[in-house]
């Protein structure tokens, strides 16, 4: 069968097989390992996880490439091939008797942020994860405090997983080539979170705010939330803009907010990513 990439499913097909083998040998999988591959496409990835005998199952939205790849691995009735939105995908449901499950995927880049916070919903269950994702992603999630690309990513993504960019991938690695640089990041949930923060959607409506105006220093975009006296009695600056200020102290600011005052003043703020 022939297949014509569709570019709202952001089909990109990995078919350079030096990037596939390196990806592979990165992973150190093991027989007894439960693994998720996330929109499995024509195979590149299954295939060579397959041939290595792992126990695997995919969850790929477009029906066509099911259909498929249920032809292409008939001989592998052990695969199952869950055809959904990844998404809306129970990946919780899938972890059986407390294992946790090692995820990978060449993501369509489209969707990979609120993907992988609905895989973090059930970090719990999840040993690992290694994406193939834009290379500005990858380089926003795994960001320290200081650089230009530290943002609102990698202080949610930090407080969740240790996470590595492996190594980065050109664009002719793919059929079509995308128009950017694409990255391998490795993921590894946080067996307890790295921070006290008493409510996770106060941290990250701090976050939010003091990034959407991350220009300003903490004393002006977080005016609303906190005081400056607030800020200053932690230690912390209030002169510091967003990108200088580290997942701990964010952790700390936003432990200091009511959940009263969240509700009168937050009303405005963008559409949260957790
Ligand atoms: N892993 C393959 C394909 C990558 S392209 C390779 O490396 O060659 C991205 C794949 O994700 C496509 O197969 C696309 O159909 C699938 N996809 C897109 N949106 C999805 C979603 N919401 N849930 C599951 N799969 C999705």
């Amino acid at each position: 069968m022939t297949h014509t990439p569709r570019k709202r499913f952001g089909q990109n097909f990995l078919h350079d097989h030096n990037i596939i083998y390196s990806l592979l040998s990165s992973l150190n999988a093991q027989t007894k390992d439960h693994w998720i591959e996330i929109g499995p496409g024509m195979g590149a990835l299954t295939e060579p996880l397959l041939a290595q005998g792992l126990n695997l199952e995919v969850v790929e939205l477009d029906r066509d490439l099911v259909v498929y790849l249920k032809d292409k691995f008939k001989a592998y009735p052990h695969l199952k091939i869950h055809s959904a939105d990844a998404l809306r995908f129970d990946f919780a449901a899938l972890a059986k008797d407390n294992e946790k499950l090692r995820v990978i995927g060449n993501l369509p880049y489209n969707i990979s942020t609120p993907l992988m916070f609905h895989l973090l919903d059930n970090a719990n269950c999840i040993e690992d994860m290694h994406f193939m994702l834009q290379k500005e992603v990858v380089d926003r999630i795994c960001a320290e405090p200081g650089s230009k690309k530290y943002g609102r990513l990698s202080v949610m993504m930090q407080y969740y997983c240790k996470t590595e960019l492996l190594f980065d991938v050109p664009p002719e690695s793919f059929d079509p080539a995308p128009k950017v640089m694409s990255a391998i990041v490795k993921l590894v949930p946080h067996a307890q979170p790295p921070v006290e923060v008493n409510n996770l959607k106060m941290l990250n409506r701090v976050v939010v705010q003091a990034f959407s105006q991350r220009r300003k220093t903490l004393r002006n975009s977080l005016k609303k939330l906190i005081e400056d006296e607030a800020i200053s009695s932690l230690g912390i600056d209030p002169n510091l803009r967003a990108e200088m200020i580290s997942l701990a102290d964010f952790a700390r600011l936003s432990n200091l907010i009511r959940e009263e005052e969240l509700e009168e003043n937050c009303d405005n703020l963008p559409h949260s990513i957790c």
